[in-house]
This record gives C-alpha cells, sequence and structure tokens, in this order.
C-alpha cells in the first residue's frame, strides 16, 4: 500500500456517522490543518424516534465540544420545582415514592435523538461526509491506516477513527477475533420495550386512574422485581418517552432464541403481560403504548485496548453498555471531546499520530470500563437484585441518592490535562473548543 500523505497536518476518517462520530467530526473540521472525512453505512444521517438523556458530565462534553447552543434550543429539562431532578423513584406495584437522584444544576436534560443528530449535523461543514460506506475491513502499514468499503473503493489516511456503534467492523480490526476470544457483543438478559407518547394523552390516562399528573412530565422510574419502567420528556414535553425493562435472570449466560432479531415489533397485550399486576401509573403508562418495539439489549465485555498503531475505536464501538444510567451516548460524547483536543493541537502531527492515540486510550479506558460495568450493576440495583440491597426502601434511596455522583461531576479537562502531560505537551490554555 502506497500512501501518499495529506498536506494538511494530519488527514483522518471517521467511521460510524452517529451521535458521537458527527460530534468528532463537527470538532475536527473547525481546524484548518486537519483534513477529515467521515464514512457512514447508511444512506443517510439518521437516528431512531427515542429520547436519550444526558447526565451532567455528558452536557458539559456538549459544552465543551462548542455544541451547547444548538443543544440547548431542543433540550428538555425538568419542570419547576423539578430542576434538578434527575428521577423520582417509585416502586412499580403501588408507585409509592422512594426517593429522588439530583443533579443540581442539570437535572434531566433529555433530547429526542434525530432533533439532536440534525442540530449537530447542521455545523458539518459540506463535503466531509460520505453515505453508502460501509466499512468491511482495515488494514495499515507504517505510515497510513486504509478502511475499505463494501461499494468498492478505500480510504487511507494517517489515523483511523471507529465511531461505528456496537456492531464494529473497525473493532475487529483493533482486537481481531483470531487473536482474542469472547469479545463480541453479548445479550445481557434484558429486554427494553420502547415508546413515545404525547404528554396530553399520557396526563389524561392518569388522570382516570386517580395518578397525580405530575408523574407526566417529572422524570420517573418505576422499580420492581427483574423489570422496571422510566419515563421522561422530550420534545419540549410534547412526548414522553417511555422504556420499560425485562430481564431475564435464570441463567448466567441468556441466550437469544435462533434466529431472533435484536429488534423486533411486539404487541401492546406482550408489554402488558410483563407488568401485569403493577401500580396506576405503569397501567396508565402502558394502555398508551399501542405498538411497542422490544429490543434486546447487548452489551460488551471491558475491552482489553482500544487503540491498534493508527486505528482507534471509540463510543459504542469501544465500550457499549447498558443504557441504566442513561451513559452510552454520553460517554461517546466525551470520547469525541477528548479526542478532538488532542487531534486539534498543532503538536499533534502524522508522526506521533500513535503516541496520541495511546495516551487518549491511557487516560480514557478505566472509566470507559467503570461506566460499563456500573451501568450493568445499576439493573441489578433497579430490579431488586443488588447484593445487600434487594427491594429494602432505605437502602435502595440511600444508595440512589448517590451512585452517579463520581460519574456526573468528572471533569473532562483533566482527561485531557493528563494525556497531554504523558505526551509532555504544555499545559492547554483554552481546553473549550471553539
Ligand atoms: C434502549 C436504549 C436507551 C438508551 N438511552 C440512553 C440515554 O438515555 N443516554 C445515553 O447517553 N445513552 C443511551 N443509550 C446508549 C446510546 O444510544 C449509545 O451509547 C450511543 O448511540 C452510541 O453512539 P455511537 O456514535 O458510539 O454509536 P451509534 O449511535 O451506534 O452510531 C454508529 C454509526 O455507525 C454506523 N455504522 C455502523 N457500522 C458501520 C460500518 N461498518 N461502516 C460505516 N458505518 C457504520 C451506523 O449506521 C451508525 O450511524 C441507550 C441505548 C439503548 C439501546
Amino acid at each position: 500500500m502506497l500512501y501518499e500523505p495529506s498536506r494538511k497536518r494530519l488527514s483522518l476518517g471517521i467511521v460510524g456517522g452517529g451521535i458521537g462520530g458527527v460530534a468528532l467530526a463537527v470538532a475536527l473540521s473547525r481546524d484548518p490543518g486537519l483534513e477529515v472525512s467521515l464514512f457512514e453505512a447508511a444512506p443517510r444521517f439518521s437516528e431512531i424516534g427515542a429520547g436519550v438523556s444526558f447526565g451532567p458530565n455528558a452536557v458539559q462534553a456538549i459544552r465543551l465540544l462548542a455544541l451547547e447552543a444548538p443543544y440547548r434550543r431542543i433540550a428538555d429539562a425538568s419542570p419547576a420545582p423539578f430542576e434538578d431532578v434527575w428521577f423520582e423513584w417509585r416502586r412499580g406495584s403501588d408507585d409509592s415514592y422512594l426517593t429522588a437522584s439530583l443533579a443540581p444544576g442539570c437535572g434531566q436534560s433529555s433530547v429526542h435523538r434525530a432533533d439532536f443528530l440534525d442540530a449537530i449535523v447542521a455545523h458539518l461543514p459540506d463535503g466531509i461526509a460520505q453515505f453508502g460506506k460501509r466499512c468491511i475491513d482495515v488494514q495499515q502499514e507504517a505510515s497510513g491506516a486504509r478502511a475499505y468499503f463494501d461499494d468498492g473503493t478505500a480510504f487511507t489516511g494517517d489515523i483511523l477513527i471507529g465511531f461505528d456503534g456496537i456492531k464494529s467492523a473497525v473493532r475487529e480490526h483493533v482486537l481481531p477475533p483470531t487473536q482474542h476470544r469472547g469479545l463480541e457483543p453479548f445479550w445481557s438478559g434484558t429486554y427494553a420495550y420502547r415508546g413515545m407518547i404525547p404528554v396530553r394523552q399520557l396526563e389524561a390516562a392518569m388522570e382516570t386512574r386517580g395518578v397525580n399528573q405530575r408523574l407526566a412530565v417529572v422524570p420517573q422510574m418505576y422499580l420492581g422485581h427483574d423489570r422496571h419502567i422510566l419515563t421522561f420528556p422530550v420534545k419540549h414535553s410534547e412526548l414522553i418517552n417511555v422504556v420499560a425493562f425485562l430481564t431475564d435472570r435464570s441463567t448466567p449466560t441468556p441466550t437469544l432464541a435462533e434466529g431472533e432479531a435484536w429488534v423486533n415489533a411486539v404487541t401492546q397485550a406482550e408489554l402488558r403481560g410483563v407488568f401485569d399486576g403493577w401500580g396506576a401509573a405503569s397501567q396508565a403508562i402502558l394502555s398508551c403504548i399501542p405498538e411497542p418495539t422490544r429490543w434486546a439489549l447487548h452489551e460488551l465485555p471491558a475491552l482489553p485496548r482500544y487503540q491498534r498503531d493508527r486505528v482507534l475505536i471509540v463510543g459504542d464501538a469501544a465500550h457499549a453498555m447498558l443504557p441504566h444510567q442513561g451513559a452510552g451516548a454520553g460517554q461517546a460524547l466525551e470520547d469525541a471531546y477528548v479526542l478532538a483536543s488532542l487531534l486539534t493541537d498543532d503538536a499533534c502531527t502524522r508522526h506521533n499520530a500513535r503516541q496520541v492515540l495511546a495516551a487518549f486510550e491511557a487516560v480514557r479506558h478505566a472509566r470507559a470500563c467503570r461506566v460499563q460495568r456500573t451501568s450493568h450493576e445499576a439493573g441489578d440495583l433497579y430490579e431488586y437484585r443488588a447484593p445487600g440491597i434487594g427491594d429494602d426502601g432505605v437502602r435502595l434511596a440511600a444508595e440512589l441518592e448517590t451512585r452517579f455522583d463520581w460519574l456526573w461531576n468528572h471533569d473532562l479537562r483533566d482527561d485531557v490535562a493528563a494525556a497531554r502531560a504523558r505526551l509532555g505537551w504544555e499545559p492547554a490554555a483554552h481546553p473549550a473548543l471553539s
């Protein structure tokens, strides 16, 4: 492979145009010293019609990526006087209140996924994104990394970033399955039933059942044995995003039925059957979801590394996790900010690209693995299976009030500073990107 280096300081290819890949591409495209190309398998950018919620750490990443203004225009917050409430926690059996998790100054910050992707895509200059480019192989030599696509084309650059989600093709190059067994995505045993409800419809259904309508708009979690339900508003509280979870813990290695797709349309009767006997609020919610979809939630084990020479995997490609802390997209945005901070520095060149990617991995790996592990454990907690806590209301409340602090109160600028120190670079004067 003969690679003719770009005339710019560095040329980069990003594989995958989801929330993480687009945020990274926007940040990198602001640096005139970089030649950036984004390759997306789909014919256009697209996200599903569901909500995504961000903790204070993710909102900080959005701010540092200089995407706060478009985000604020579309983001929901908990209504006054519940501005700081991330979720209220209740027993699903009778709606009784357990406690609230508070994220001061942030609360529940949520958006409709498609709106968010549109909002950040609007900041991507023309000519960077290419569609219908499914990466099928990656190769590299000393001077460059090459991605091959299923349309017969290829891209070669100084660096290749795999932001291509849980089924990542780039991961197969970083961690070849022939050398690394057991690193493929696995089913967690949990199904997530998803739906979106017009807020007026949900308020009416709650009123009919004697439930305080406040529960429709203030984010709620209803807990129970091996199942739980969450709700939060999106689209300026026009819609309520619902996810209802059911977990099979009968075996340590749950497997999907032969040929079962990860996502299926199911009946309302199936969903209601799962929560048979639950309280009035849950019944009101489920009665408003005529056509639920059922997602078999997969996750990755903690990977031993994210980098191989000039190639790096990030976001779900590197650390796909269960959604129980609302943290997966947040980790993708954290990755995007820390990586962009390093790659947009003039000190980063094609000659030290490997060291820069290694410094990124060194400062991000432990945190990403911890978020993965604690996201899995959070599901056990919400479903009365946490060791020493179970369904004990006092212990549940104590745990839920504090367990997210380490995740939310993480200053990403410290990650950048730590990576710069590893590289022997001067501390950054202006850590926010612009
Ligand atoms: C039910 C559920 C609820 C969730 N709720 C939250 C939440 O509230 N908060 C939160 O922070 N996270 C949440 N998440 C997790 C979040 O959705 C993911 O962590 C996030 O979307 C990961 O972003 P990404 O850009 O890394 O990958 P993705 O969003 O998966 O994007 C990958 C992109 O790469 C493209 N692609 C894939 N393969 C290739 C290829 N070979 N070549 C080229 N392109 C390719 C895909 O088409 C896609 O556009 C939830 C997940 C689920 C399942």
